[in-house]
């Protein structure tokens, strides 16, 4: 590194020069022939051992009520399982589905079905509005935006902070369209900012008034257990402060244990207000009998109780934590002090976001790829895939081995640096 001071208080000598020091560098690093993928947002096959011991369980095929849980029925799921997430979620159990192994497909089914028929509080099924809008904070996860672009529903952009949606923001889109009908709150840990929304921001997106009649907030409650550090923050109380502002059908939440036990085989939950749940539950008896109720036991078997979840997620914490320590390493060692680029330190979740100089992002996953080097596409955490500053980058740290994050995040420092000093430049 030829330089600690900000890129931009350089003469054009120093930069030039700073320029070529970064062309050698990532010479150097195009000749190391690296194959590196930084894009998976999914546990490591050490974290899926951590559940090894599902493959042999259940041990009984009797639930606690003695129902077999290898038959049909009990479409809301088994209730030990249900209790478990009642009390890791800050919910009732008379509140909380256990489904099948994707929360994704519940919140499509809960969209669909609002489409379909409406829900508790619509005046008309969706399909029958001239158009529907929701609020997607950016940066936000890829899925749930390109879920709501192939319904074909509009999305409104507003900036997520480091306590959540941006609530004026918010406040002044629902206030007075109708059309925008809901919204996507990814409240602790979120992908891909690591923000977790505070008490009070909870607070007034659960009680702001809505044109809407039956404003949904989709509260994604992915990486709720997915601590990184010793504070252990509890999510907001979503559904007790809609209740109480008078909206106790706004808010549903999601779940699953994709990132717990196995995300091709875990357990998708959902809470809501009871009358959502009844609704939900109708619509979907005429999809389903019931779901795999022996992986909910052996799910319940794995864990015990609510702590035995805590203690695993312990377990988990101790094989990536390492990862999201050598990501700020090797940014810190290639970029600090350049203010060419801002990252998260996440205290939980999956990612770390990654804000470079506006108009680089695109030329930065460039770059990486010729250097072998696997990053998420620029602008992915953004609707329709466009970021309009062309600075964001996703990293996910959590697949491969802890050598390969370090090679490949050096990596990613070098190109952040050619990338400025190249657009600086020009
Ligand atoms: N929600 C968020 C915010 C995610 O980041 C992901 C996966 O990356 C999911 C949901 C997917 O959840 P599931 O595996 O339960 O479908």
């Amino acid at each position: 590194m030829t330089s600690r001071v900000p890129l931009r208080s350089l003469s054009p000598d120093e930069l030039a020069s700073f320029l070529a020091h970064q062309q050698q560098a990532y010479a150097d690093l195009q000749a190391r022939g690296l194959k590196l993928d930084l894009t998976r947002g999914k546990p490591a096959p050490d974290q899926l051992d951590l559940s090894a011991a599902l493959l042999d369980l259940p041990t009984t095929t009797l639930d606690r009520s003695g129902a077999d849980v290898r038959n049909y029925g009990g479409l809301e799921g088994l209730p030990e399982l249900r209790e478990i997430f009642a009390e890791l979620l800050g919910v009732e159990a008379a509140q909380v589905l256990c489904g099948g192994n994707s929360s994704l497909t519940m919140m499509h089914q809960v969209l669909t079905f609002l489409l379909l028929w409406g829900g508790p509080g619509s005046e008309r099924a969706w399909k029958d509005e001239p158009v529907i809008k929701f609020v997607c904070p950016v940066p936000g996860y890829d899925r749930h935006f390109s879920m709501l672009a192939d319904l074909g529903i509009e999305m409104l952009t507003v900036p997520m902070n480091a306590d959540g949606p941006d609530v004026d923001a918010v406040a002044a889109l629902v206030a007075d369209d109708p059309a925008v009908k809901g919204m996507w709150v990814v409240p602790t840990y979120a992908n891909p900012t690591g923000s977790v929304v505070s008490p009070e921001v909870a607070r007034a997106l659960m009680a702001m008034p809505t044109a809407a009649p039956d404003f949904r907030i989709f509260w994604d409650n992915a990486y709720a257990l997915h601590h990184l550090t010793d504070d252990e923050v509890a999510s907001a109380d979503a559904l007790g402060l809609a209740a109480a502002a008078g909206n106790p059908d706004r808010p549903v939440l999601f779940a699953s244990t994709s990132k717990i036990t196995w995300a091709g085989a875990g357990v998708a939950v959902m809470a809501s207000s009871e009358a959502t749940k009844a609704w939900f539950l109708k619509h979907l008896s005429m999809a389903s009998i019931g779901p795999d109720k022996v992986n909910h036991l052996r799910h319940v078997e794995l864990f015990g109780d609510a702590e035995g979840v805590r203690a695993h997620m312990r377990r988990h914490r101790e094989l990536i934590a390492p990862k999201f320590a050598a990501v700020d390493a090797a940014l810190t060692a290639g970029l600090e002090g350049l203010e060419i680029a801002e990252w998260t330190r996440p205290t939980g979740g999956y990612f770390v976001n990654l804000d470079v100089l506006d108009d680089t992002a695109s030329r930065v996953v460039a770059l990486a790829k010729e250097a072998g080097i696997a990053l998420t596409p620029a602008g992915a955490s953004f609707p329709h895939g466009q970021d309009p500053r062309d600075r964001n980058i996703r990293l996910a740290p959590t697949f491969p081995p802890l050598d390969q994050v370090e090679a490949a995040m050096a990596g990613v420092a070098t190109c952040v640096a050619l990338a400025a000093a190249e657009h600086l430049t020009a």
